[in-house]
């Protein structure tokens, strides 16, 4: 029996939490007790391989409730469909899910359903990056710029970016691809690190923290800002004092703010340099950006992480709103998207730090902006990868950090499968761990 001819049996979802809230590790100015969760997806088949395609959405403790269903309901375009066809044209499923009819209700192309469609879509290159042996960095690195150009949507974006643009600009970008490669395996990709500046530690964790990623050899660190100005303007002075002037300190105020707050609260702050801040408002507001970026300058404007889709990023960069351009892996419509959104940042020449952190989005997107170093914008200046050092030992192919890099994955796939131990503790409600807890809370209300 020919191996083309197997097909996708069975479309898995787990609802999978961890109890971060607890450490406060995580906690930011919108988000004081984030309970990090995945809803996550397996495609299994009936190819002799024994490969599975693992993807998944990062959400935010009852969020997975609603992620998981909108995953289930998506299951029905999956199951069945040719393997091979799949996995050589990953775009096809990409425009079946985004054009549901019924569900395209809920978007367009934004939140719970376009993440669901994200986790599937990640779970498809997940698996034809193990179908070519390849980790998906290389796979899009090495794949004929004529294909990639074909997995991006243009629609409402062609009157910035036509496939004929991209094509050129993916052409342009194999121009020393395979030195860079090579590079790319030697020294890894730059690395940022958050973990010294949740917004729930005290001042010497924050201090001990920001000295140790000096040491560990990262050259940029952030912290959590906007609940309380005068703690931000003590949490700024201590992490500058314990860095010193050669590392970059961004600022994070997820969206705390009005537009005219955000001004007057990062130019309190700039006596201690921050190089961005970000998230500084909703992530809708285009032209807030654009005041804001006017206004705080030369602090850069950063923003990505809750932007929805290629659409609004096509409009931050027309509207020249942002200096620093965050992907995340598992917000847009997967990797098609991101495509697109990494092609629009090369084309406005604006650099592309992604977020990371939660579960497994390191994991994640360090295959696109491996790819993108590569293959596309063949640079890594003022460009690094969020990291966050928690939750990686439940995935089988962890991020590696060597002195402040991410090292470049050599393990075929999209690095994120996570271990059937971890599934089995943290799956919610009926996991090992959610069910001592659930134990030990009833005794204690007994006592
Ligand atoms: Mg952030």
């Amino acid at each position: 029996m020919p191996s083309d001819v197997s097909r996708i049996t069975s479309v898995d979802t787990y609802d999978i939490r961890f109890p971060t809230s607890r450490e406060l590790d995580g906690s930011d100015a919108m988000n004081p007790d984030p309970d990090y969760s995945a809803a996550y997806v397996v495609l299994r088949t009936d190819a002799d391989d024994e490969h599975e395609g693992h993807g998944f959405t990062f959400t935010i403790g009852r969020g997975n409730d609603v992620q998981v269903a909108a995953i289930d309901a998506l299951k029905h375009h999956v199951i069945g469909r040719p393997v091979g066809d799949l996995c050589a044209d990953p775009g096809s499923l990409s425009r079946t899910l985004i054009g549901d009819s019924q569900l395209r209700w809920l978007g367009p192309e934004k939140g719970v359903m376009h993440m669901a469609i994200g986790a599937v879509v990640n779970a498809v290159w997940d698996l034809a990056a193990k179908r070519e042996d390849k980790p998906l960095w290389q796979l899009l690195a090495d794949a004929a710029p004529e294909w990639l150009a074909g997995q991006v949507d243009y629609r409402y974006i062609a009157d910035v970016l036509t496939p004929d643009e991209a094509l050129t600009l993916l052409k342009r970008g194999r121009d020393g691809a395979a030195q860079r490669a090579v590079n790319l395996r030697a020294t890894g990709y730059p690395g940022y690190t958050t973990s010294p500046g949740w917004l729930g530690y005290s001042d010497e964790k924050l201090t001990r923290l920001a000295r140790q990623a000096v040491a560990d050899g990262f050259t940029q660190i952030k912290l959590k800002v906007g609940a309380d100005l005068e703690d931000d303007v003590r949490r700024c002075r201590a992490a500058r004092a314990a860095v010193g002037d050669g590392i970059r300190v961004a600022i994070d105020a997820n969206q705390r703010w009005n537009v005219d707050e955000a001004v007057e609260w990062t130019r309190a702050l700039a006596e201690f340099d921050p190089y961005w801040i970000e998230e500084p408002t909703s992530p809708d507001d285009i032209l807030g950006h654009a005041a804001i970026r006017q206004a705080v300058a030369p602090t850069k404007v950063a923003t990505g992480e809750h932007v929805q889709n290629r659409i609004v990023f096509k409009q931050l960069l027309q509207a020249g709103a942002i200096d620093i351009l965050q992907i995340d892996a598992a917000r847009v419509g997967g990797v098609n998207e991101n495509l697109a959104v990494l092609l629009l940042a090369a084309k406005y020449g604006v650099p592309v730090c992604p977020h990371a952190g939660g579960v497994g989005l390191c994991e994640l997107v360090q295959h696109l902006s491996m790819f993108d170093y590569v293959a596309l914008s063949g640079t890594t200046a003022d460009r690094v990868i969020e990291y966050v050092d928690h939750l990686h030992d439940h995935f089988a192919d962890p991020v590696r950090i060597v002195n402040g890099h991410y090292v470049a994955p050599s393990a075929p796939g999209f690095s994120a499968q996570m271990l059937q131990e971890s599934i089995d503790t943290y799956s919610y409600p009926d996991g090992a761990f959610w069910t001592a807890d659930r134990a030990a809370q009833e005794q204690e209300a007994r006592a």
